[in-house]
């Protein structure tokens, strides 16, 4: 009998103690859900601050085509006054290509021709393109004292067409792969030779035939 009693004694201790127990458990579970509610709402409430910022950062389209006319102006530059046979025309565009000066326009036609070798394995380097009547002047000296510039041809100020934006002097062509490449198929670009002792002088005369200026055998 009082085995019995011992024995209802511990039940009735371990019961309590499972009962705290449990009361301790639910009081956890329910701290625990508190703090989750409590994050939920901090999480929907950064989510939404999130995409408020995300709005005012994403620019609107005009404001898209703004910076992109600033970063074409950015490359581009006023290179100076253009001259077609001994008059001014006004200032021009220009972009450095190899560290030369050409006018946009014509750098535009250029890419095209400069794509096109590259595709053929043919490098294609600039060693000239738009002139100011400075850089002319100055060559011209060289061509008149022979002094400088290899003593090279150069047209009298203002009537170069390195001055109105169609010339350019291409490097290389001494060498057979580049000049072979450019008779072949600068004209399909609009390039011609123009000049018959300079290999390397080329003008963007759209429709030209490739040797109606020079006489050099092309496709
Ligand atoms: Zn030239």
């Amino acid at each position: 009998m009082k085995a019995v009693v011992v024995f209802a004694l511990i039940a009735v201790l371990v019961a309590c103690a499972l009962a705290s127990n449990t009361d301790a458990l639910w009081e956890k579970l329910e701290a625990i859900q508190t703090l989750s509610q409590q994050l939920e709402e901090e999480k929907s409430s950064v989510l939404i601050q999130l995409q408020a910022a995300q709005e005012t950062q994403l620019a609107s389209p005009e404001e898209l085509s703004a910076s992109e006319e600033l970063a074409t102006s950015e490359s581009s530059y006023d290179c100076g006054v253009a001259y077609d046979n001994g008059k001014a025309l006004g200032s021009r565009q220009c972009v450095n290509v190899d560290g030369k000066a050409m006018t946009t326009v014509l750098f535009e036609k250029f890419q095209a021709l400069r794509s096109a070798a590259a595709a053929a394995g043919v490098s294609l380097k600039v060693n000239s393109a738009f002139r100011t009547q400075a850089e002319q002047q100055r060559l011209y000296n060289c061509y008149l004292t022979k002094k400088c510039n290899n003593g090279n041809l150069a047209a009298k100020p203002g009537y170069s067409n390195h001055q109105n934006g169609i010339a350019v002097d291409i490097a290389g062509t001494a060498t057979a792969s580049i000049y072979t490449w450019l008779r072949n198929n600068a004209s399909k670009y609009g390039f011609v030779r123009t000049v018959a002792s300079e290999t390397w002088h080329w003008e963007y005369r759209a429709g030209a035939r490739c040797n109606a200026f020079v006489g050099y055998t092309c496709k």
